[in-house]
């Protein structure tokens, strides 16, 4: 059986790195889709585990290429997924996990209908901004722009398949997980199993 593509968006702060490190500690056979990156890497982040890190030059060469399956640009980086390697993990059986922004879920969304797609949503604005700040990373006025940023990115929420709140972060790991769960036991998923069990003697 071919694997699933889920995608998750989220606005910065809402915790989608933390929901989905969750994740993945709970679910077995998911695959994280590294993207392709011209943004320069933080400490700690390595080549190929967080990204791949790339030049602007071979980053548009690939766009030409048509070798992404979707890409754009955020915050002034340009970024996107490898085409070939979304196909290789999904005829793998794998369900392959996208943490991508609202241009490149839409782009995915209309290349393949049946990916699944997930936005994770602030309890409040107020708390966006707790948060934003408890994580000293940023200045004012990049506090501020994130909050704009959020405010367009959730006017986008609506034409995703799942919308999660994360208002406790254990609860809103569970609700990925059941939804992710609940794709697993859809009968197309088990038609190999049925047919074998049919195919047994009795
Ligand atoms: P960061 O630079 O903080 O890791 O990510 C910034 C934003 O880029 C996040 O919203 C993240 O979801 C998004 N992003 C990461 N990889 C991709 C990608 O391959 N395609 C698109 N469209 N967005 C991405």
């Amino acid at each position: 059986m071919k694997g699933r593509l889920f995608v998750f968006s989220a606005p910065s702060g809402c915790g989608k790195t933390t929901i989905l490190k969750g994740v993945f500690e709970r679910i077995d056979g998911l695959k994280f889709s590294i993207s392709s990156t011209t943004r320069a890497p933080r400490k700690g982040e390595r080549d190929g585990v967080d990204y791949f890190f790339i030049t602007e030059q071979e980053f548009r060469t690939r766009v030409r290429q048509n070798r992404f399956l979707e890409w754009a640009e955020v915050h002034g980086n340009l970024y996107g997924t490898d085409r070939k390697q979304v196909e290789e993990a999904l005829n793998c059986g794998l369900d392959l996990i996208m943490d991508i922004d609202v241009q490149g879920a839409r782009q995915v969304k209309c290349a393949m209908p049946e990916a699944v797609t997930v936005f994770i949503l602030p309890p409040s604005w107020k708390e966006l901004e707790r948060r934003l700040r408890d994580r000293r990373t940023d200045d004012e006025d990049s506090i501020r722009r994130r909050l704009q940023n959020a405010y367009a990115e959730v006017s986008e929420a609506y034409w995703y398949d799942y919308a999660i709140v994360n208002d406790a972060i254990d609860k809103a790991i569970e609700e990925v997980v059941h939804i992710i769960t609940s794709f697993r036991l859809q009968t197309s998923r088990l038609a190999g199993f049925i047919s074998g069990l049919l195919s047994q003697k009795r």
